[in-house]
């Protein structure tokens, strides 16, 4: 069992066990070699690190910004520090390529740390309303104990994402990570016991669907931050409605990336790759509907098979590796399904849509797969797939292409390339979406704020937006005069 953890969880800062739990295998997609065993957390565990957590954060809030930011950048340093060892711990989990997780699993997690560490003592300062004679001051409290609920494309860059601006302002968490990557996680905490972080102040416990509503429901939980599909989304925001708790909605896409005739060509080829097969496609911003204007689709498709069919497929810990496998049978089984209902409902294959050969039988690989004359009420070009699947749809004119791109329930992201400066402002000012990208695709330094509009989401993950999520502003009026009452 080669990444088996202490215990299947953390709580007030120690692992913790409780084998009355579902027990669970955590599987290295590569090989399908069972590298942990876990236990699903019971009720007990789950009210065990609520408890944990409700205990240590009024001290916690009661400390300087300054002083909780120094805990976090230290624990970024750690991380830094230990990237290598990490990095190898996420491919494990995930069966992402280790070429990926060196660069950008544990070192976004890190910079999350960093940054909220430092801007906090800046951030959460309120506001001086004056009023006359009276004025009024606004303060931005934590909001106690916070949930994180993660998926499991980016398992630790996910946990960071939310410990850091949830940590930072002052609250407490239980993290749950998703039942397909529970590892990566568990040595978060430990990093941040490490770092300095009061006992109790960050908890994982292990589960699934079944574990997730217990968490959400729980009466001492203030806030819910999910990533996940927007099925997921659905019934997370229900629950906590049901309590009337705070919620960060990040959910799933169907995001267009719209390529005009004058775009750099080699950029946009190769930012609709990132876009399509990073991560073995299974990242929710991903441009999955590329709309090629008409008059370059030729040029832009040759080149595109070509440098496709490029990609470096094979094991996920050597570095050569450029694709590595899906993160589960069933995820990659559901990816094959949607080629098959591409192939059905009449789109081009133009490259892939095949288990690759010469890989392991247990690993779940997937060629990366490109289809043309995509229309817009095909299966592929409506619902998320999540896997290495390029749809590219053509167009005319560029009214005709935002009505489209617009057309769906998602909005998570958009993408446009253009050399025309002022196109490039139009169209992303008439995009449905909540992070966009002129010229690249996918990039999201945690300086920027990041989330969904319509059905993909609400709230904000990274950037000083994130803090407005993760506080209530409390406003105290304050009189200097006398009361004038009229009885
Ligand atoms: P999922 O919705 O199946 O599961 C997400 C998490 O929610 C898991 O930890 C799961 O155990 C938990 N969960 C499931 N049902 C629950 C319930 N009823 N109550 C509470 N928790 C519950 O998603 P996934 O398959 O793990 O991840 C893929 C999805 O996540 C895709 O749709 C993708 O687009 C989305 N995603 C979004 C972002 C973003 O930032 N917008 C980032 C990554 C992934």
């Amino acid at each position: 069992m080669r990444a088996q953890p202490k215990a299947s969880h953390f709580i007030d800062g120690a692992y913790v066990e409780d084998t009355a739990g579902t027990p669970f295998d955590s599987i290295y997609p590569a090989t399908g070699e069972v590298i942990a065993k876990l236990h699903a957390a019971t009720p007990a565990i789950v009210e065990q690190a609520v408890a944990a957590a409700k205990r240590a954060q009024p001290e916690w809030a009661a400390m300087s910004p300054t002083a909780r930011g120094r805990i976090l950048k230290k624990a970024a340093d750690i991380m830094r520090a230990r990237n290598r060892e990490l990095s190898e711990l996420e491919t494990l989990d995930t069966g992402k390529p280790i070429q990926e997780t060196i660069v950008a699993d544990p070192t976004s997690g890190a910079d999350s740390f960093e940054f909220f560490g430092g801007v906090a003592a800046a951030a959460l300062n309120g506001e001086h309303i004056p009023l006359g004679a009276d004025f009024a001051y606004t303060k931005r409290v934590p909001i106690g104990v916070c949930v994180g609920i993660g998926a499991w494309n980016y398992p630790q860059q996910i946990a960071c994402w939310k410990a850091a601006p949830a940590l930072v302002s002052g609250n407490a968490m239980v993290f749950k990570p998703s039942e397909n990557t529970p590892l990566g996680a568990l040595k978060i905490a430990e990093i941040l016991i490490e770092a300095g972080l009061p006992k109790g102040l960050f908890n994982v416990i292990q589960g699934d669907r079944d574990t997730g509503p217990l968490l959400v429901g729980h009466p001492d939980v203030g806030k819910v931050s999910l990533t996940g599909s927007v099925p997921t989304g659905r019934k997370v925001a229900a629950a906590a409605a049901g309590q009337l708790k705070h919620v960060t909605m990040e959910l799933g896409g169907k995001s267009p990336l719209i390529v005009f005739e004058d775009a750099d060509l080699d950029s946009a080829i190769g930012g609709a790759m990132l876009g399509n097969f990073y991560s073995t496609g299974q990242v929710c911003s991903n441009g999955t509907r590329v709309f090629v204007q008409k008059s370059i689709k030729e040029r832009f498709l040759s080149s595109l098979k070509a440098r496709t069919e490029r990609i470096v497929i094979g094991d996920p810990m050597d570095e050569a590796t450029q694709l590595g496998p899906m993160v589960s049978r069933p995820q990659r089984d559901k990816v094959l399904a949607y080629i098959e209902a591409g192939k059905a409902e009449g789109a081009t294959l133009v490259t892939g849509g095949a288990i690759p050969n010469d890989v392991p039988a247990e690993g779940t690989y997937i060629q990366p797969t490109v289809f043309a004359d995509v229309t817009d009420t095909m299966t592929i070009a409506r619902e998320e797939i999540f896997g290495p699947v390029m749809c590219v749809l053509d167009f005319d004119d560029e009214d005709e292409v935002i009505t489209r791109a617009n057309a769906t329930e998602f909005g998570l992201s958009a993408g446009v390339f253009t050399s025309d400066i002022t196109r490039a402002h139009r169209v992303v000012d008439r995009l449905d979406a909540g992070t966009l990208w002129i010229n690249t695709y996918n990039l999201c330094p945690v300086e920027i704020p990041f989330g969904g509009s319509k059905q993909s989401g609400f709230g904000r993950e990274n950037s000083v937006a994130a803090l407005q999520h993760y506080t209530e502003l409390k406003t105290v009026y304050v009189a200097m005069g006398k009361v004038e009452a009229p009885y």
